[in-house]
């Protein structure tokens, strides 16, 4: 049995070292090792002594492989895409998203990265490409924040960093909670890789359960629900694993998280050519949502397999005018990498292509 050292938090760090008859400061040159270079294995940890270094493999720490198997950038430079391979062979993506300095009012740029916590997803959204993959594996925490410190290397490169993070990959993250939360608490952890909790957003497609074991964390990301639906007719029809959880109870789940946390959440609305983009939706939702104080975040559906469209730039206004003038507090998604296949629901796509080939 191994643990890799890329899930071992602070804490625990502390006492390993002490139970390896070490001082205490070499916790801190581990983690700083780990999370400011990138060692490929435990003989690359320069800063610890080789005599430390067997400690850690005698006790059966690890540093897993994982290996950039295809890197693709989009004409403008905005949005990378990689492909990581792990040690069991599983493949998965992670996106760069960048917003230039101009855009956001800053020196640096706004450096967004996209992780996935499960190889494929178990909630089966037939406009998702990777729901439509079915469910292969949960991610474990270090394969996780991997996808993070792979694109923080090629970031410092080039006198950059990561900004934000966004759980918007294959997946979803609270059915693959504790790894998901583990990775979240390393990634933040001002003793490892350090970025802001409020940095971070869990996207979820509605585990009610995870978000109010969340709303308990202390932990303050924010919180996004893909709603996609003004009623539970439609959005059973999307969200076919949305089973006993209504609309209404995603609307409940999101006030309990608001009146624990004081973050607002985000609805996340895909919009499908005419699905659920007519007027008459935007006005239900509207309705359903006024007076709690929620923002929606339509996202023009990027197509998949399964046939869905995205609809005209006309159709996604309207919509956004009708939640306005509702009360409600509405954006559009700033659309990045669809021509790469990077784009929300777009990811995995590729991957099937290229092993298939
Ligand atoms: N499983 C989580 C997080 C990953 S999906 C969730 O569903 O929220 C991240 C976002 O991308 C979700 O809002 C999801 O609905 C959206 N999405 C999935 N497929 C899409 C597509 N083809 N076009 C646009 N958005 C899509
Ligand atoms: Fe899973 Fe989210 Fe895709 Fe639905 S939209 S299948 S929950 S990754």
């Amino acid at each position: 049995m191994t643990t890799d050292l890329y899930r071992v938090l602070p804490e625990e760090m502390d006492e390993l070292v002490i139970r390896l008859g070490q001082p205490r400061y070499r916790a801190d040159q581990l983690l700083h090792a780990l999370y400011q270079a990138s060692p490929k294995n435990i003989s690359e940890l320069h800063q610890i002594p080789s005599e430390m270094q067997n400690a850690l493999v005698a006790a059966g720490y690890t540093i897993g492989s994982k290996s950039e198997v295809q890197r693709v950038t989009s004409e403008d430079g905005d949005t990378t895409k990689l492909l990581i391979k792990f040690d069991d062979e599983t493949q998965i993506e992670t996106v760069l998203m960048q917003y230039n300095p101009s855009q956001n009012n800053k020196t640096h740029p706004r450096s967004t990265v996209c992780v996935s916590t499960q190889v494929g997803c178990p909630m089966g959204c037939v406009f998702c490409a990777t729901g439509q993959m079915g469910f292969e594996k949960n991610l474990k925490a270090e394969e996780i924040v991997a996808q993070v410190l792979h694109f923080a290397h090629l970031l410092r490169q080039r006198g950059e960093h990561v900004t934000n993070l966004v759980f918007m990959g294959m997946g979803e993250p609270l059915a693959n909670y504790s790894e998901t939360i583990l990775a979240i608490r390393l990634l933040t952890h001002p003793r490892a890789f350090g970025l802001g909790q409020r940095n971070i957003t869990i996207s979820t497609v509605g585990v009610i359960a995870g978000i109010d074991k969340l709303a308990d964390e202390d932990i303050q990301v924010k919180l996004a629900i893909s709603l996609h639906a003004p009623n539970d007719l439609l959005r059973k029809k999307l969200v076919p694993t949305a089973g006993p959880h209504s609309v209404e109870d995603l609307i409940l789940a999101a006030k309990r998280y608001f009146k624990k946390t004081g973050r607002r959440v985000t609805f996340e609305y895909a919009l499908i050519d005419g699905i659920n983009d007519s007027n008459k939706a935007a006005a239900e939702l509207a309705q359903l949502l006024k007076g709690n104080g929620a923002h929606v975040n339509l996202i023009p559906m990027n197509p998949t397999a399964g046939g869905f469209s995205r609809p005209a730039r006309k159709r996604v206004l309207a919509f956004q005018q009708i939640l306005r003038d509702g009360g409600v507090n509405c954006t559009v998604r700033v659309e990045k990498g669809s021509e790469i296949s990077a784009a929300c629901g777009q990811l995995r796509t590729d991957v099937i292509k290229n092993t298939t080939r």
